[in-house]
């Protein structure tokens, strides 16, 4: 399926499909291989949906010996996707533009045991990027998915609306 281009709005509104779930997840899986994570042996798999229909897999978890600069899971999928270009949107001109919330799901897939829910620090760092609509797709061990807004995972959130950046990276002073 090649790129939305509707308008994001329109996007959003439309239903994550178990075939995007689907490739969510093989994509949350095939990047976990990818990672390092030596101290924990606790493997992380997850997958970000832009609005535009694309899907990307970090490179799971990945550790650092001392410990406080570890990677989740969460930050190396949603770095995946800008560095392919998901914060640039050309809007028909030659320069593109910035697309802050290109956010559209997080997937992340079960340990086989529990599922995985983000913790306090991806649920920050998901929220710089993500639509108003994205959601959290946690895969359940015994099959299926919970889905929730991210909005719930981030009541009274502070975020970059609170320092008056607008979604194109523009700056509108709120003090
Ligand atoms: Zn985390």
């Amino acid at each position: 399926m090649g790129q939305d281009v509707r308008p994001p709005e329109a996007r959003a509104a439309r239903p994550i499909s178990r075939r995007q779930i689907d490739r969510l997840r093989s994509a949350a899986l095939a990047g976990r291989e990818q990672g390092w994570r030596p101290y924990s042996k606790f493997p992380v798999a997850a997958a970000v949906l832009t609005l535009k229909g694309k899907t990307y897999g970090g490179a799971g978890n990945v550790e650092c010996a001392n410990y406080t600069l570890t990677k989740h899971a969460e930050e190396t999928a949603v770095l995946a996707a800008i560095a392919d270009g998901a914060l640039l949107r050309s809007d028909g001109t030659t320069e593109p533009t910035v697309n802050r919330k290109f956010i559209r799901a997080v997937y992340l897939a079960s340990t086989g045991k529990d599922k995985i829910t983000p913790c306090g620090s991806c649920r920050q760092f998901m929220w710089e990027f993500a639509h108003h609509a994205a959601v959290v797709i946690m895969e359940l061990p015994a099959g299926g998915e919970e889905t929730v807004p991210l909005a719930e995972l981030m009541p009274k959130p502070f975020g970059p609306e609170t320092l008056g950046i607008n979604d194109d990276g523009s700056q509108t002073p709120n003090c």
